[in-house]
């Protein structure tokens, strides 16, 4: 029986060392010279390898990030599950990343950086937290982690998901009908949905229209779920009035692409939120554990749902 990382190196030092400590009796190969493929009981990995089949008796395939859609789920035998990355890092830093993006655009913090850069001191028109209605696309892991970290601030908050959700002082909204109404009583909207067939494009033309008239966009989905042409045209037509985007499609952007100069646009390169090695190895041993003991890992992803 052995585990197979297939990740970088610098991880892998840390992920061998709490194997070692806290999971002894199973190899842990970095190397797969060493290791007969039908020994290959689990497999860490950021895309399915071409040749997975080789290893007969897979049980599990976990992702190294907290996504699976960069794998195609129909081309792993249906025996075999996988599991995404559900660790405390992962996160924290979110929560770090959409406070900094939700008070950014709350406090128009790209308008007063363009202001100091022409030497300007002038104070814009400013409004109260509890004025600025935020609303999250996504309440998983990440975005009910984001709403706990928002609350502070007074910020009327929000949520829309597939199935009914209950969280204390939050409105929850769901399933495709309540989108419009949830859009249209949203200022700041954070997209945190997995990339799904359902998902995929969701942040379009229809979408800006239906939030409220000068909303902002925090973008910390998947690429593929964002339209770049509307966006551009609805902060043009200043539908919109802003948006912060940490991911999109393709990564990274061609050098001419509008967003990197754009005005309205704070652009980051997919760094919102990143697997810390340590948390993650801990999660991912506590998982091989709960998963010799006869117990669903965390993060089981549902094959029909696509996440
Ligand atoms: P999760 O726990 O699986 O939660 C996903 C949420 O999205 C759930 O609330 C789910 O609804 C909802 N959802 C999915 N499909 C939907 C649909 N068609 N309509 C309405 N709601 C839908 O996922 P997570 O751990 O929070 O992560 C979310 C995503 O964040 C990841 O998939 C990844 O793409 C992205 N991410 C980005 C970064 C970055 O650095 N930018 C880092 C990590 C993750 P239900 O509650 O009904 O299931």
């Amino acid at each position: 029986m052995a585990f197979w990382f297939n990740s970088d190196r610098e991880r892998g030092r840390i992920f061998s060392e709490a194997f070692a400590r806290d999971l002894p009796d199973l190899p842990f190969i970095t190397d797969l010279t060493q290791v007969d493929p039908d020994d290959v009981r689990y497999v860490l990995t950021w895309t399915l390898p071409p040749d997975l089949d080789r290893f007969k008796n897979l049980e599990i395939v976990f992702s190294i990030g907290a996504g699976v859609d960069q794998f195609r789920i129909e081309t792993l035998p249906t025996e075999v599950k996988l599991v995404r990355m559900v660790e405390d890092g992962i996160v924290r830093m979110m929560q770090e990343y959409v406070t900094l993006a939700v008070l950014s655009l709350h406090r128009n913090l790209k308008a007063y950086l363009a202001q100091q850069s022409e030497g300007r001191w002038q104070a814009l028109p400013a409004r109260q937290a509890a004025d600025r209605r935020t609303g999250v696309l996504g309440l998983g892991m990440l975005g009910q982690a984001v709403i706990e970290r928002l609350t502070p601030f007074g910020f009327p908050l929000s949520g829309w998901s597939r199935s009914p959700r209950q969280i204390d002082g939050v409105r929850c909204h769901y399933g495709a009908e309540s989108l419009p109404s949830f859009l249209g009583e949203t200022d700041i909207l954070v997209c945190l949905l997995p990339l799904t067939g359902e998902t995929r494009g969701i942040l379009d033309a229809r979408l800006f229209a239906a939030l409220s008239p000068g909303a902002s966009l925090v973008h910390v989905g998947r690429g593929a779920q964002l339209d770049h042409d509307a966006l551009i045209d609805a902060l043009d037509r200043h539908q919109l009035s802003g948006a912060v985007i940490d991911v999109t499609e393709p990564e990274p952007l061609p050098p001419e692409h509008p967003f990197w100069r754009h005005p309205k646009i704070m652009l980051t390169p997919h760094i919102a939120s990143v697997t810390q090695p340590d948390t993650a190895a801990r999660a991912v041993i506590e998982n091989v554990k709960r998963h010799r003991a006869g117990l669903d890992p965390i993060g089981l992803v549902d094959r029909s749902r696509g996440y």
